[in-house]
């Protein structure tokens, strides 16, 4: 962070934590005050005329806050909802002024990209996704947790090598790929490198093992309803659309007219695409999209309840 705010000529630092990751919060807040002591921060950094200040900001947990407006936002006092761009933020962001925003993950790589130098670390992965990604490895697997990998790694090689596979044996029906903004991806595609806009895409890079066992409708529903609660209402199509498709999932098992009810479902999903405002609206239809595509048949026939 601190490479990157002298890269920019930054002199003001915000490290930005989730409300409920306490644990982050207290590490993160005794590295800074280390840093301060051992002069790395500060007014005079290292000794020389650099000035950079850090301070650390609590989020009160809302999924929307990744949303880098609603961040700004919330650190301004107000409401956590996205703000109309342009003007984006490294034009006029935190109170009017110029500011970067990146994540943790992509903080993370400065340094290696500093050690390795740049084409060494791009070239750690794909020429489509150069460097490294952050996976976040969870579900009934032998063994969850968070993974740095090359970019171009597969699934089979995430969940079963890595991962270990699913526990007592269990065969894959696929893996939810890219946290709650993302969808199913099938086993038959756990061979397929994962690269950004491609078939299969890391997205966020939360991995969640499905045995095949479990239900796709019931894993889209899951999404569809954690996206309609963490809406912050500010454009109908996410506000109202979210919860409205989650409620055609019922009616589309047991429609008279299933291609009418799918129609509808689709040009519904459409529209939230298109006219949500942020990211949060315009990916919460991708995961029954892609299941009604990928896994129709789950789809047919009505469940006892
Ligand atoms: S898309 Fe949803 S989360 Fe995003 S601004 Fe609109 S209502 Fe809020």
């Amino acid at each position: 962070m601190l490479l990157a705010a002298y890269a920019a000529g930054a002199t003001h630092v915000m490290l930005y934590v989730h409300g409920e990751a306490e644990l982050s919060a207290e590490r993160l807040t005794r590295a800074v005050i280390d840093a301060e002591s051992a002069g790395i921060l500060g007014n005079r950094m290292l000794g020389r005329h650099v000035e950079c200040r850090v301070e650390l900001r609590r989020g009160s947990g809302g999924f929307v806050l990744g949303e880098e407006t609603a961040l700004l936002e919330s650190i301004e006092g107000r409401r956590a909802q996205p703000r109309t761009r342009p003007p984006f933020p490294v034009e006029s962001g935190l109170w009017g002024k110029p500011t970067v925003i990146n994540n943790v993950e992509t903080l993370a790589a400065v340094p290696s990209i500093f050690e390795l130098g740049a084409e060494r670390f791009a070239a750690l992965g794909t020429p489509k996704a150069p460097g490294t990604k952050v996976f976040g490895l969870s579900g009934p697997i032998r063994r969850p947790g968070v993974v740095e990998m090359r970019n171009g790694v597969t699934l089979r090689q995430l969940l079963v090598e890595v991962g270990g596979g699913l526990m007592d044996d269990q065969t894959f029906k696929g893996a939810l790929v890219g946290g709650p903004s993302g969808s199913v991806v099938p086993a038959a595609l756990f061979d397929v490198p994962m690269e950004p806009r491609e078939r299969v895409s890391p997205g966020t890079g939360g991995i969640v093992g499905i045995p095949a066992a479990a239900s796709v409708v019931d894993v889209v529903k899951t999404l569809l309803g954690f996206n309609a609660r963490e809406s912050c209402g500010k454009c109908t199509p996410c506000r109202e659309g979210a919860p409205r498709l989650l409620a055609m999932i019922d009616e589309l098992r047991v429609a008279a007219d299933r291609s009418a009810t799918t129609k509808l479902l689709r040009d519904l999903a459409d529209t939230i695409q298109l006219a949500s405002l942020c990211g949060l609206g315009q990916a919460a239809p991708l995961a029954l999209v892609r299941a009604l595509a990928d896994f129709p048949d789950e789809f047919e026939a009505p469940r006892s309840p």
